[in-house]
């Protein structure tokens, strides 16, 4: 197997660009990719770089052609029928080879299951370090390096981590963290579509079916309205009622990690620190105390709204709208409320 070679003496100045790297699955490119290109466009006039989108696949240059219209100003297509489906092994080596090869300053990656997988290996092959799961980034108006902030010691702190000595500065973003890149009408930017460079030999593991999961996901990231409940819904039971209001408001239904750890809802469903991010119109929080791990993934949202029978709970710190109140009864006369004004 060919390996990548790892440059021990750089030179920092021959590194200049970021690049994101580009995430589809079965073709469709996830919405991270459109988060990260807002995050570099807004980074790269801090260096006056450029923002170029790598993407690994096979015959999806349509999707490929609908980034540019995000204003980016090159993607990258890594085209082999080798990558049609993800490997860690070929999208990680024929990523780390163009790294490599063509010295971009900024690597950002999504911090989805792929790019949690993919971009840790990456930085181990190109022989730099990576910051995980950031929240926050930005440029050092003094040096130009990458600020790349995220929470430690159990979100009890935020620490910024700099990448001084190598390249490229490399960092996974949260989904549902960084705002969406505008969609312009006349991009300027093109596609250059490059060979990957790795063999059958490269993949170790092969793809042999793919069997869809025939449990219903929640994608909370892309949800404009968000129900959740907290340890006050006293049970399974009782997010049947958090359930039903998410279904007449046309929401998701989120929960804390309280519930997830008590077994009573799947963890596909858990908002904060350790589970996800999100940023929908309205939140309601349910029964949910407001702690700083649950705040870190939802206080971004547009809307919230707090019900909790303690009037000292934290929650009614940052919600815009607070009730104090059992969610038992409290959640009800919402639902008779919608109903009345749909009729
Ligand atoms: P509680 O704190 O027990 O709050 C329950 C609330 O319900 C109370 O405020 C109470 O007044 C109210 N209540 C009770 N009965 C009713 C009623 N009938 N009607 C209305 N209100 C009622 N937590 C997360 O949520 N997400 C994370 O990602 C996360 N990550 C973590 C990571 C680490 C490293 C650590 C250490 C912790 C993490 N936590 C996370 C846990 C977090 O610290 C809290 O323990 C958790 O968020 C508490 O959940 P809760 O608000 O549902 O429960």
């Amino acid at each position: 197997m060919k390996r990548a070679k790892v440059n021990q003496n750089i030179n920092l100045k021959e590194y200049s660009d970021i690049w994101i790297i580009g995430e589809q699955r079965e073709g469709k490119i996830h919405p991270v990719t459109i988060e990260l290109i807002g995050e570099g466009k807004k980074l790269a006039k801090g260096i006056d770089n450029k923002v170029v989108v790598v993407v690994a696949g096979y015959e999806i240059d349509e999707e490929i052609n609908k980034l540019l219209y995000y204003g980016v100003d090159k993607i990258i297509y890594i085209s082999s029928p080798l990558l049609k489906n993800f490997s860690t092994d070929g999208y990680a080596s024929s990523i780390s080879r163009l790294i490599l090869e063509r010295k971009p300053e900024i690597v950002l990656v999504g911090a989805t299951s792929i790019g949690r997988d993919i971009g840790p290996r990456i930085a181990a092959k190109v022989g730099t370090g990576l910051t995980a799961d950031c929240t926050k980034l930005d440029i050092d108006k003094e040096d130009g390096k990458l600020l790349q902030t995220r929470p430690a010691f159990g979100g009890n702190l935020m620490a910024t981590i700099i990448c001084p000595k190598n390249r490229p500065q490399m960092a996974t973003v949260r989904p549902g963290v960084m705002k969406k890149a505008a969609h312009v009408d006349n991009p300027s930017g093109y596609v250059e579509v490059v060979e990957a460079d790795i063999t059958e030999v490269d993949i170790k593991a092969k793809v042999v079916k793919i069997l869809k999961s025939s449990k219903k996901t929640v994608d909370l990231t892309e949800a404009k309205i968000i129900v959740s409940g907290g340890r006050g819904v006293k049970g399974p039971e009782g997010f049947e009622l958090i359930k039903a209001f998410a279904e007449k408001l046309g929401g998701e239904v989120g929960a804390s990690r309280a519930c997830v750890d008590s077994g009573w809802i799947d963890s596909m469903h858990q908002v904060g620190q350790t589970g996800t991010t999100v940023r929908p119109e309205i939140y309601f929080a349910c029964g949910i105390s407001g702690a700083i791990q649950h705040l870190a993934g939802m206080s971004d949202s547009k809307y919230i709204v707090a019900i909790n029978t303690d009037p000292t709970a934290p929650i009614f710190k940052v919600c815009d709208f607070g009730i104090v109140g059992d969610l038992k009864k409290v959640i009800p006369a919402m639902i008779e409320e919608v109903e009345r004004n749909k009729e």
